[in-house]
């Protein structure tokens, strides 16, 4: 592969199709890695972002597969590197983002690192070192009930120091205001004073584009994707990037084509229905019959069969919160999630041994054990069809077009328009 500039680690997986979205818009061609890669990848590309779960890890799994996914990029050539989180900062008391950022301190030999996860497009605001939701501190957010990474403290300047040894400063907003020149003084000076990190105020996205260039002499940058907004511009001022691009078009993918619905949510049951009420084909997937030994792979394979030449189909587990909670009463939610999955994996195999390449998935578990089963190891990032949804092209043991949509995304002709812009 030719030498990308940006080596980007997130912390979970649709936080890396994010990331690369944005990298995809500013015009850079982008990469998402499933997991660490154990080898070299063929592909000409800007930036590289290798999608870890490390957000929930044990602290040190989370910052093993960290150091791993920059060995990699490092071995690609990388100029840059990124460590993308969530926007509200999802962390758990002992981390997992100050643990992970003085590790790949550390073995990029940086001293130091800003930290901004915000993303004022989608409502998280940061001033004077306090997170906004909209008009609310994070602390008074949903976020502070969430199971796995509550947080309760808005405060990140104090939430980040509770995670690492490095001291952790401040560049309030008054400096960002003024440019990057300033942005880069206030930098200077916290270095100065011995600080390893700064938090960075942002309410604007001019505000990230500001800091995004402020940022373009440090090896590491740490934050949400919105920060990210401003990098590509760093690489077209030095002449690593061209000013126009083609980032976001993909390579054209021939075959066949299929929708697989395992989202639950109200978006999606509503896409579900618009795309029966248009009278198109549909086939369900009820979990008590598979839970009863029903072949029902076979049965919506050869359903399938027949049809497909004709036109895109339909096979779902969708259903409303009422026959979910039946579903879940007897078999346990655990159980009723994992049936599911298995079923519409093995049925996305079928489909493709049917001649389908281009899938249109729904739900966020779904598409991970679709992707999976599809033996996708990485993804190359084309223009979104809603915003936080782009078509993909996954790369792996056969190239096939895909548009991964966690639950709530989406309009109700959602899968239409989808299937209409397919590469
Ligand atoms: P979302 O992005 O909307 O959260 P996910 O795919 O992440 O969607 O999660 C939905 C979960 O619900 C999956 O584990 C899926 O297998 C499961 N599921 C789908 N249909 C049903 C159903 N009818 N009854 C119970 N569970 C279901």
């Amino acid at each position: 592969m030719s030498q990308p500039l940006l080596g980007c680690i997130a912390d979970d997986f649709t936080g890396g199709t994010d990331l690369a979205s944005m990298l995809v818009r500013g015009g850079m061609r982008t990469l998402q890695v499933i997991g660490v890669p154990t080898g070299p990848i063929e592909a000409d590309v800007d930036a590289v972002v290798i999608a870890l779960k490390s957000r929930t890890l044990p602290v040190d799994e989370a910052v093993q597969e960290s150091l791993a996914a920059l060995a990699w990029l490092k071995a690609a050539g990388c100029r840059q590197y990124f460590f993308k989180y969530c926007s509200t900062f999802d962390s758990t008391a002992q981390g997992n983002i100050g643990p992970v950022a003085d590790a790949l301190l550390d073995a990029l030999e940086a001293p130091f690192a800003l930290a901004c996860p915000a993303f004022p497009e989608n409502q998280r605001t940061l001033f004077n070192g306090h997170l906004f939701v909209g008009d609310t501190l994070l602390s008074e957010s949903g976020m502070r009930h969430h199971p796995l990474t509550p947080m309760t403290d808005a405060n990140l300047v104090r939430v980040l120091q509770q995670q690492t040894s490095r001291k952790v400063g401040l560049v309030r907003h008054a400096a960002v205001s003024q440019g990057a020149n300033a942005i880069r003084t206030a930098f200077a000076e916290l270095q100065a004073q011995g600080h390893g990190y700064a938090i960075i105020d942002a309410i604007s996205n001019a505000d990230l584009i500001t800091i995004g260039e402020a940022a373009s002499d440090q090896v590491l940058i740490t934050g949400g994707s919105g920060v990210a907004l401003g990098l590509p511009d760093n690489f077209k001022r030095s002449g690593l990037l061209p000013e126009a691009s083609s980032a976001s078009t993909l390579p054209s993918v021939e075959g066949l084509a299929a929708v697989l619905s395992g989202s639950c949510s109200i978006a999606t049951n509503g896409q579900v229905a618009a795309w029966r009420e248009s009278g198109r084909a549909s086939f369900a997937i009820d979990p008590l019959e598979l839970a009863d030994g029903h072949d029902l792979v076979t049965r919506a394979l050869d359903w399938a069969q027949p049809l497909l030449p004709r036109g895109p189909v339909l096979v779902y587990a969708s259903a409303q919160p009422e026959a979910v909670k039946a579903v879940q009463a007897r078999l346990g939610v655990q159980a009723a999630g994992e049936i599911v999955e298995r079923a519409l994996s093995q049925i996305a195999v079928g489909l493709l041994e049917l001649g389908v390449r281009t899938f249109v998935v729904a739900g966020g578990e779904t598409s991970g054990a679709v992707v999976k089963a599809l033996d996708v190891e990485a993804l190359r990032i084309g223009a979104s069809i809603t915003p936080g949804v782009p078509w993909t092209v996954g790369h792996g043991r056969v190239t096939v077009a895909l548009a991964l949509k966690s639950g709530n995304f989406g309009g109700r002709d959602f899968f239409t328009e989808a299937l209409e812009l397919a590469p």
